[in-house]
């Protein structure tokens, strides 16, 4: 095939067709790829509903491999059905600051548990026919000056922390393509660094699939020559024209051109050679896996006394407050935001787990934490002014001279919306008009804060008062900075409970590359002593608290690891008001918590997907005991970590923690931290005994077994973690307390026991020796510490390297 291609269309390889796809030669019948992103689900390219699964901190929060494996699986099916070939996911960036505004996206601070969470993914999504995107290859872990920052990090910390969660995923999973990271490492844009293209991944590890670069995240023709295989999205910037020109001029060698080449054969050949999917039976499949993964996700935090799990036979009166109860995050904002096939809140799924019981549940805001108007939600409009049918009613308009073709009507239920009906934005080329109509129903009396954000133009009118349009004033806005262009648009109106105003939402995007509309709507503030009445009548009170619809995005970083000074007065006065009340905390990364001691239970449901609502009512009634463990340290506060001083840097970041990242600081600096790494409880009590291991190996051929037998010594059925770290006992170079080696999840029945046993091999033992440039296993003594996180460690055993 590859001798059949002339120079041209070698080169044409090298750079998309257009936004989302590959190119193909049509005389060779080579057909062309579909991307779309990842990982939370499939970002449908058309604004197509989709299984929204948990935020890769959440999945990485089960430790359960084998089911991350089946939900990527079920996830691949869903991707296949829809035609697309490669999925933009996993991510397996390290959370290096508390404050990366991604780390929802990736995984874990610790790169074992990272890249076995990686590979999972991948072997379920690969094991369907779909390419897998393990993304962004390499040390890209802000977003502050996210498309030019140079991350200056050291060779040793390079390797044994950053690079080893992308080689382990590699390795283990083989990614049918890789996509390079927007940043520069130590002075080269990882779209052209040879060093670690060329060298590291496609020479030392062997890889043998296609490396792309970030979206626009291509600077020179020469990327081409340091080891980048496509430049997207297309249509070619620095590759086309100007790579068939350099090819002419002998400026690229053949062999490489050629590789690339086969490079991108084996992708079409690896992503076309399954059938394509069969209709699926969702309820059956992702949904399930959606929730199941959220299940083993949540982790419990605190539990004084037994607080939880609630008894329902024993309580009367159940509150229900704060604001995410009912608007609930269930995953971050970007280029990994799905448009949910369903949607439940937390209060909802309690209600129905409760609907048949004795028990009055009773819900009252109390506070809000949006700092802007979160998109709005379709519960409060509805298509007919008698609101027998929910959401509004979209009718498609393309222009063709003055004359306007109704084209299709869909049911508008997302107000947050990137990308259009597919069949009408091919057939005008994303010239179209949407007006989205029906009627506003205010829940109360008040003021009604609108904001708009939006690609193209768009429009926004209720009761015949036209709030906002594209000649309204504009601020500008940081939301998604880099990713939409654009301001916001503010306005605000008095509003009355019990009247249907008709409303109209009108959109024109420019053309059909990046369609984005996001209507938010801001209802009255909530009062705090409705709150506070409901919670000092209540046998129990569930606080549902964390963050709002712009914190957890891609395009900027937190800043702050706290809540709002609102909330955190808030959770204090609800705990003051009755002891009896658990805190849940939707949140993709760590939180301070300054109510800590006064709160008896914390559970952390994370961004959980769709069957979020759902598992966490299953939890906190008892229904299933937690199981989720931390990937990350929740530190005490944000001063604590090890990346404080150097974060987010200005046109370059000093990697100045070195090796240090996470626990590995928390641990060899001694700094206590909130809670620990590999942290959660479970409604359950295991009992660890009778670790059995060698007490001596050799240098040369370090491998052991090391087991421990595990008994579930409470009184329910419960899942638990078991964690291996490994201790250098006096070493003869600077090495982190103790680092993550191994661990299994394992489900016990009461009295059930189970031996567990892991096997060893040398990179459990070896560091990157910078002198010799390879993996090195020092003699010596080294500690194995067997536990259920990285600070309850319940036993150990000694072995010596000969
Ligand atoms: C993001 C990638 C994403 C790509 C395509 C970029 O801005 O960094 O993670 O896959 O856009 O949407």
């Amino acid at each position: 095939m590859k001798n059949k291609l002339t120079l041209e269309e070698k080169t044409a390889f090298f750079a998309g067709a257009n936004y989302w796809e590959t190119v193909s030669v049509p005389r060779l019948n080579i057909p062309s790829l579909l991307f779309s992103d990842g990982p939370t689900g499939l970002r449908s390219v058309n604004g197509e509903p989709a299984t929204v699964f948990p935020v890769g901190s959440a999945v990485a929060a089960t430790w359960n491999l084998p089911l991350i494996e089946e939900m990527a699986a079920s996830l691949g099916r869903e991707v296949s059905f829809q035609g697309v070939n490669v999925l933009l996911a996993p991510m397996a960036n390290i959370h290096r600051s508390p404050l990366g505004g991604r780390n929802f996206e990736a995984y874990s601070e610790d790169p074992l548990l990272s890249g076995k969470t990686a590979a999972a993914f991948i072997r379920g999504l690969q094991s369907e026919g779909v390419g897998a995107s393990l993304k962004h290859f390499v040390v890209n872990n802000q977003e502050f000056q996210r498309l030019s920052i140079n991350a200056k990090v050291r060779e040793r910390a390079l390797r044994e922390v950053y690079l080893t969660s992308f080689e382990i995923a590699i390795k283990e999973a083989n990614p049918w393509t890789i996509m390079t990271a927007y940043n520069q490492v130590n002075g080269s844009f990882m779209s052209s660094n040879d060093y670690l293209l060329n060298g590291v991944l496609k020479t030392e590890w062997a890889y043998d699939g296609l490396v792309m670069s970030d979206w626009g995240g291509t600077h020179d023709t020469a990327a081409a020559s340091n080891g980048l295989d496509l430049e997207m999205p297309g249509p070619a910037v620095h590759m086309g024209d100007k790579l068939y020109a350099a090819a002419k001029d002998g400026l690229i060698d053949e062999s490489r051109l050629n590789d690339g080449v086969d490079r991108i054969l084996r992708l079409i050949e690896r992503t076309t050679s399954m059938p394509k999917g069969v209709a699926l039976d969702v309820e059956n499949d992702q949904y399930q896996y959606a929730e199941k993964v959220a299940a083993e996700a949540i982790t419990l935090l605190k539990n004084d006394n037994k607080l939880l799990p609630l008894n329902k036979d024993k309580l009367k009166k159940i509150a229900i407050v704060g604001p995410n109860a009912d608007v609930v995050m269930i995953q971050g904002g970007g280029s990994s935001h799905v448009v949910p096939a369903l949607k439940q809140t937390p209060f909802e799924a309690i209600t129905s787990l409760l609907v048949n019981e004795d028990v009055s549940v009773i819900y009252e805001k109390g506070i809000d934490n949006e700092t802007m108007p979160a998109p709005a939600d379709y519960r409060l409009f509805s298509q007919t002014k008698d609101r027998t049918k929910l959401g509004l009613l979209g009718t498609y308009y393309d222009e063709r001279g003055e004359v306007a073709v109704q084209h299709s009507r869909i049911e508008e239920k997302h107000f947050e919306k990137v990308g259009f009906a597919n069949d009408l934005n091919k057939l005008t080329d994303g010239k179209f008009l949407v007006s989205i109509a029906g009627y506003f129903h205010p829940p109360e009396d008040g003021l009604y804060n609108f904001s708009m954000v939006n690609t193209g133009d768009a429009s926004f009118e209720i009761d015949g008062d036209a709030l906002m349009s594209p000649d309204s004033e504009q601020k500008s806005e940081l939301m998604l900075a880099d990713i939409i262009p654009g301001s916001v648009q503010f306005a605000s109106r008095e509003l009355k409970a019990g009247t249907a105003y008709p409303v109209k939402l009108e959109y024109r995007p420019t053309d059909n590359r990046f369609q984005y509309l996001r209507l938010g709507i801001g209802v009255p503030a909530p009062c705090l002593d409705n709150a506070l009445a409901v919670v000092e009548e209540a046998d129990a009170v569930l606080l549902f608290a964390g963050v709002s619809s712009t914190s957890d995005q891609e395009g900027q970083d937190r800043d702050t690891m706290s809540l709002d000074d609102a909330q955190n007065d808030f959770i204090s006065k609800i705990l003051d008001a009755n002891s009896n009340t658990a805190v849940v905390l939707n949140s993709g990364a760590p939180i301070e918590m300054p109510w800590l001691d006064k709160a008896g239970a914390v559970l952390n449901m994370w961004l959980p997907g769709q069957g979020g609502a759902s598992a966490v009512a299953d939890i906190l009634f008892g229904v299933i005991s937690p199981s989720g463990k931390l990937p990350m340290t929740f530190p005490r506060k944000l001063e604590d970590n090890p990346s404080y001083a150097h974060f987010p840097g200005d046109k370059t970041v000093e990697y100045a923690e070195g090796l240090f990242v996470g626990y590995r600081h928390y641990d060899s600096n001694d700094v206590d931290p909130l809670f620990p790494f590999g942290h959660g409880l479970s409604y359950s009590s295991f009992e660890l005994t009778a670790l059995r291991a060698p007490i001596e190996i050799t240098v040369l051929s370090p491998e052991m077994k090391v087991s421990v037998l595990v008994k579930n010594t409470g009184d329910v059925a419960a899942k638990e973690t078991v964690q291996l770290y490994i201790a250098p006992i006096a070493p003869e170079v600077d090495r982190p307390a103790q680092e993550l080696k191994a661990f299994q999840k394992i489900s016990l029945k009461v009295g059930e026991e189970q031996t567990v046993t892991f096997k060893l091999g040398k990179r459990a033992f070896a560091y990157w020796d910078t002198v010799t440039g390879n993996w090195d296993v020092d003699p010596g003594q080294y500690e194995i510490r067997i536990g259920t996180s990285s600070r309850d460690i319940r036993q150990t055993h000694i072995v010596t390297l000969t």
